[in-house]
């Protein structure tokens, strides 16, 4: 899994030229080796990343002013405000040396005079000619008679009159390639747009601004647009060079905008190539066992369950089912809440594999959810003529080694466990169907591993389960060669579970109400963030002795987490079960699939420290049963983003929402851990804002693979090899991420 450096999402020069664009920003000048590790904070290595490292905002600078009117916005104090803005021609320039050198020039318009002193900066006055016109930013103070800005920031302003002076090094000149500027742009009373970049402190916005105005110039003379013209047109969208320019050096909001639109939706589009093309290479190149659902297989099958389907598992089933039947693999997505029913959906499929005369596999996130799962299936198929089996890594090496022969020999229909599945020694006979519970990083390589182990060279059918929906928007990217099935709602009967959030100063009050709960029958969990004890935290057996001796005092406690070997969680998770304990103090192990229907109460304590996606899966172990869940965030957090995810988790009890505020919240690189797998995040697109263009970009992706699937138009050689370059790896890692 590998990270995809920015450098290489970056945009393309004409080959053979000698790509200046990929040079280390050092190339640049006054980037000293300081400057460069700033720059590589902010993900800017090569000149071209200065492309696109766009501003996150644009400020407008007042309106230019004439001389006269800028004194005219002089204060009481004897200053204007900052950043005004003055265009004139320089009258006359010398260099004063005093205690320190300076350099006093003098500027003109139709109205007035205006003096600019610069400190230590004798250079200037080689730039400062006379009859040059240049345009300065700064306050306007009054000294004695005279108007003066010291230090101003300035530019030269082209003329248009064939003016052949260079831009000074220190302006945010327009460049080569760049329209000339309209004449009535610089006419006073227009609004200048400043850019502001995404900064430090050892880094300003103007300084980076400084340094996006050198890349442009070595850039735009050879950028080279990947995208065809015709298409340009059709979509309405600027030339790369011309983009490029708008976004950091914008006449007006329209050109910003637009120059943004067009360097998001290239992120997006080139991702959905990406996608659509490797969709297509598993529907061309990749062959699956066809497992038909007969209707006497759907007899057999409904007959073992003991409810019907809601309408929502029906439809679900149906869309496995028709994938199933076909001879290329499936790849599908199944979500829903927790306690929605997705794993009796995976379990039809299994049926429907096994009665193919197919092994099935089911991978589970942890021991602890293999072994419940292979408790609750085993249950559902007592007495059928089928063996399943647990395969994980706490299993004896006896046992291990005969399990693993009978999964190779065929013995085993149905082998449930974690990862260590896709272990090195474990050859399966037959793999019909790979169903993955929370594997988000599931991807080609493990695909190919199952591939290889299937025991025939047939590709099985891949089913993805999650409870965390994932957005809409993320679906069609990173997990854009997916198809999703989802579950909304739960089964019927189900009360649902109400969450409250309390401050610490009224934890009493909570584990007054939990110990009457214990007092019916209940039973309940109490999460903390940690293990062992750390500086500020207790850990769950510090816990556990302060509730025992405290308020939960006379409750059955028992203490689970994830260093525990597996026979000694089972133990726990037994007596839980069967009621011989009451609470479970425990780490985020029990977040997923843990089932127990007679707890009713979940407490977590220190909840802003949970992520939200968590705190979603720890909710869900209540509420299973007849019982009303009641869910206690107990947390005073301390950043912004603390509160507002207990506000999330607090407002809805529906996945998909919370997927939505997860995405808004943390952003999506960080969502599923997509930036681990590889997926670079977006540079310029944003994924819940641009919900439209990346619908547009799947909807053309896929129309061009069908056109031209390799790509190999002239016209779109760059596109080819700038989708390649940049999603050739990624391309090699993830079916899901
Ligand atoms: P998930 O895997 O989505 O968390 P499960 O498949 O484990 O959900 O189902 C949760 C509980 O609901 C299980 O005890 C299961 O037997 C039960 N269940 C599933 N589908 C139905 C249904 N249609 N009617 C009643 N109970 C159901
Ligand atoms: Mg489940």
């Amino acid at each position: 899994m590998e990270f995809t450096p920015p450098a290489e999402s970056t945009p393309e020069t004409k080959s053979g030229s000698p790509e200046p664009l990929r040079r280390p920003v050092s190339s640049l000048p006054g980037v000293g080796p300081r400057r460069a590790e700033a720059l590589a904070r902010l993900g800017v290595r090569a000149v071209a990343d200065l492309l696109v490292h766009v501003p996150f905002r644009y400020e407008t600078r007042r309106n230019i002013e004439t001389i006269a009117s800028a004194g005219a916005l002089i204060g009481a104090d004897g200053k204007s405000p900052e950043h005004v803005v003055v265009i004139g021609e320089i009258a006359a320039v010398r260099v004063a040396r005093g205690r320190r050198v300076r350099v006093e020039a003098t500027l003109e318009d139709e109205t007035g005079t205006l003096s600019l002193t610069f400190f230590n900066a004798a250079w200037l006055a080689g730039r400062l000619n006379p009859g040059r016109r240049i345009r300065c930013t700064g306050r306007v103070e009054r000294s004695g008679r005279m108007l003066r800005m010291t230090n101003p920031r300035w530019e030269p302003v082209e003329t248009g009159g064939g003016d052949a002076a260079p831009p000074a090094a220190v302006a945010t000149a327009p460049t080569e390639g760049t329209p000339e500027v309209p004449p009535d742009a610089e006419a006073p009373g227009r609004a200048t747009l400043v850019p502001v970049y995404p900064a430090t402190e050892s880094l300003p916005s103007r300084a980076v601004s400084d340094l996006v105005g050198a890349a442009l110039e070595v850039a735009l003379p050879v950028l080279e647009d990947h995208l065809p013209a015709a298409y340009r047109t059709e979509r309405d969208l600027p030339a790369l060079a011309d983009a490029i320019r708008m976004v950091h050096r914008p006449k007006d909001a329209a050109e910003a905008r637009a120059g943004r639109r067009r360097l998001a939706f290239d992120e997006l589009l080139l991702l959905q190539l990406a996608v659509a093309i490797r969709r297509r290479e598993r529907l061309r190149l990749l062959s699956a066992p066809p497992m038909p659902r007969t209707p006497e297989i759907e007899a057999r099958i409904t007959a073992r369950l003991p409810f019907r389907y809601t309408e929502e598992q029906a439809r679900v089933v149906e869309e496995i089912a028709a994938d199933l039947a076909r001879g290329v693999p499936m790849n599908r997505l199944l979500q829903g809440d927790v306690g929605s029913g997705k794993t009796v959906v995976a379990l039809d499929a299994m049926l429907v594999a096994a009665a193919a005369g197919r092994q099935s596999a089911l991978v589970a996130p942890t021991e602890l959810l293999a072994e419940q799962h292979h408790a609750s299936i085993g249950r559902m198929l007592a007495g059928a003529d089928l063996r399943v089996e647990l395969l994980t890594g706490s299993l004896g090496a006896a046992a291990r080694r005969e399990r693993l022969a009978a999964l190779a020999d065929g013995g085993i229909d149905l082998v449930i466990g974690t990862h260590a599945l896709l272990g090195d020694d474990v050859q399966f006979h037959r793999l019909g169907l790979a169903v993955l519970d929370e594997q988000h990083r599931f991807g080609v390589h493990q695909r190919a591993v199952l591939r290889e182990r299937s025991g025939d060279g047939l590709s099985p059918h891949i089913l993805v389960m999650t409870a965390t929906p994932i957005p809409r928007t993320l679906a069609l990217t990173v997990y854009g060669d997916l198809d999703v099935s989802s579950i909304r709602g739960l089964p019927p009967g189900r009360k649902g579970t109400a969450t409250r959030v309390m401050p610490f100063s009224r934890a009493g009050e909570v584990w007054a109400h939990l110990a009457e709960r214990v007092g019916r029958g209940e039973r309940g969990y109490v999460v903390v963030p940690v293990i062992d004890d750390a500086p500020d935290l207790p850990g769950v057996e510090a816990r556990r002795a302060a509730l025992a001796t405290g308020p939960l005092a006379g409750a059955r406690l028992e203490v689970v987490h994830g260093r525990m070997t597996s026979e000694e969680r089972q133990a726990v998770m037994d007596r839980f079960r069967d009621g011989e304990a009451d609470v479970l103090i425990a780490t985020t192990v029990i977040e997923v699939g843990v089932d127990v229907p007679e707890a009713t109460t979940i407490v977590i304590e220190h909840a802003d420290r949970f992520g939200l996606s968590q705190l979603h899966q720890l909710r869900g172990r209540v509420g299973r049963g007849d019982h009303r869940g009641l869910c206690v965030l107990i947390a005073d957090p301390v950043t912004d983003d603390g509160h507002r995810r207990l506000e999330a988790i607090r407002s809805t009890t529906d996945g998909f929402r919370i997927a939505e505020a997860d995405l808004e919240i943390r952003g999506p690189g960080e969502v599923f851990g997509t930036r681990q797998s590889g997926i670079a995040p977006f540079r310029v697109a944003d994924l819940t804002r641009d919900a439209a263009l990346l619908r547009t970009a799947r909807r053309d992706a896929d129309a061009w693979i069908e056109r031209s699937p390799d790509l190999d138009r002239p016209e779109e050689s760059m596109l080819r090899a700038r989708v390649r370059r940049r999603h050739g790896r990624m391309l090699g890692i993830g079916d899901v991420g």
